[in-house]
């Protein structure tokens, strides 16, 4: 049996995973399918104290398995299958292996929102993506559009305009209403490569094997048109992955709720870290201190109650 296992390799994993394998817990961290997380497939990170040349997602949250692995954290390339919350020792299912320990640190993070339109399933990777990063590469001379009005869509465009002829930039909301950062918005404004669509929905994405375009409707006027683009991009949001949790934690909107001020769960020896639990901030810095924030707790609450 473990003191602590850690689900999830973001930012607030891999802390909570520094933390409590300097305080001799040896905890062992389960991956689950996307190792460091999301932050591995965004490019350039500028906002991470002590790296003010910034540092690639990839490389940051290779140093935080590194580290964690110097202090002792076993690291383990697996995907979570099950839990079992309602006693003590907390089972964690892995398929048909099962790892038990006195304490859980839930640090599972958020997947891409999708859009729920026609033609989205059957084009996912065909020309539909979530990752500029990975398949930004296949659009060399092409128009592509990104959906979303936030920094990830900023920044997937800006990204994007290395290969592509013309990335369209589709919003739902007016101009005034985006969600991006200014500095974001402004170096997305000043590429000449990217051009902005505002009030649209995206309806339907059109191709049989490969994407050859997507039909937006205006959402003021309800004038419905088609795009012809060799590819799209999904930057419309993350939502929290608990699936796992739902019936054993509490959950608001979907995400993990916590004791205020603290990554306490209803359960007792369960805490939650990261952006499983934080709707509000979502940064890989607020992660990774709430990560260092659930590995203390989880060690006090080991010498109290065990
Ligand atoms: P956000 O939640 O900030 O933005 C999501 C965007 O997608 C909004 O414009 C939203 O529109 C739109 N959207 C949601 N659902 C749909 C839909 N069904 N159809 C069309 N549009 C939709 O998410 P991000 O991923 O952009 O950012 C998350 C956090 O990560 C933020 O705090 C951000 O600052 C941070 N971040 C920082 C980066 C950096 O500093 N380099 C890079 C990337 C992210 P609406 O506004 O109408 O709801």
């Amino acid at each position: 049996m473990r003191r602590v296992i850690i689900i999830g390799s973001g930012p607030a994993g891999y802390t909570a995973a520094i933390y409590s394998a300097r305080a001799g817990l040896a905890p062992l961290v389960l991956t689950g399918e996307r190792i460091g997380g999301w932050l591995t497939t965004t490019t350039e990170i500028e906002n991470f104290p002590g790296f003010p040349d910034g540092v690639l997602g990839s490389e940051l949250m290779e140093q935080m398995k590194r580290q964690a692995e110097r202090f002792g954290a076993e690291i383990s390339i697996d995907t979570v299958t099950k839990v079992d919350l309602s006693k003590r020792p907390f089972q964690v299912f892995i398929n048909d292996r099962i790892e038990t320990a006195e304490s859980i640190i839930i640090a599972t993070g958020s997947s891409a929102r999708r859009l729920n339109v026609p033609g989205e399933d059957r084009l996912w990777g065909h020309g539909l993506s979530i990752c500029a990063t990975c398949d930004g590469f296949f659009f060399r001379d092409k128009d592509i559009a990104v959906v979303g009005g936030g920094d990830s869509a900023m920044e997937e465009a800006i990204f994007l305009t290395r290969f592509a002829r013309q990335v369209q930039i589709l919003v739902r909301g007016s101009e005034h209403e985006l969600r991006a950062s200014k500095p974001m918005l402004e170096r997305a404004r000043a590429n000449e490569k990217i051009e902005f669509i505002y009030n649209v929905d995206v309806v339907e994405v059109l191709g049989e094997q490969i994407v050859r375009g997507v039909t937006i409707k205006n959402n003021q006027t309800n004038e419905e048109r088609e795009l012809a683009l060799a590819g799209l991009f999904l930057a419309i949001g993350q939502v929290p992955n608990t699936q796992l949790f739902t019936g054993q934690l509490e959950l608001s909107k979907g995400y993990i709720v916590t004791d205020c001020k603290s990554t306490a769960t209803k359960v007792p020896g369960v805490f939650a870290c990261g952006d499983v639990a934080d709707w509000k901030f979502r940064q890989a810095i607020t992660a990774a201190g709430t990560g260092c924030m659930a590995a203390l707790e989880a060690q006090r609450f080991l010498a109290e109650k065990i």
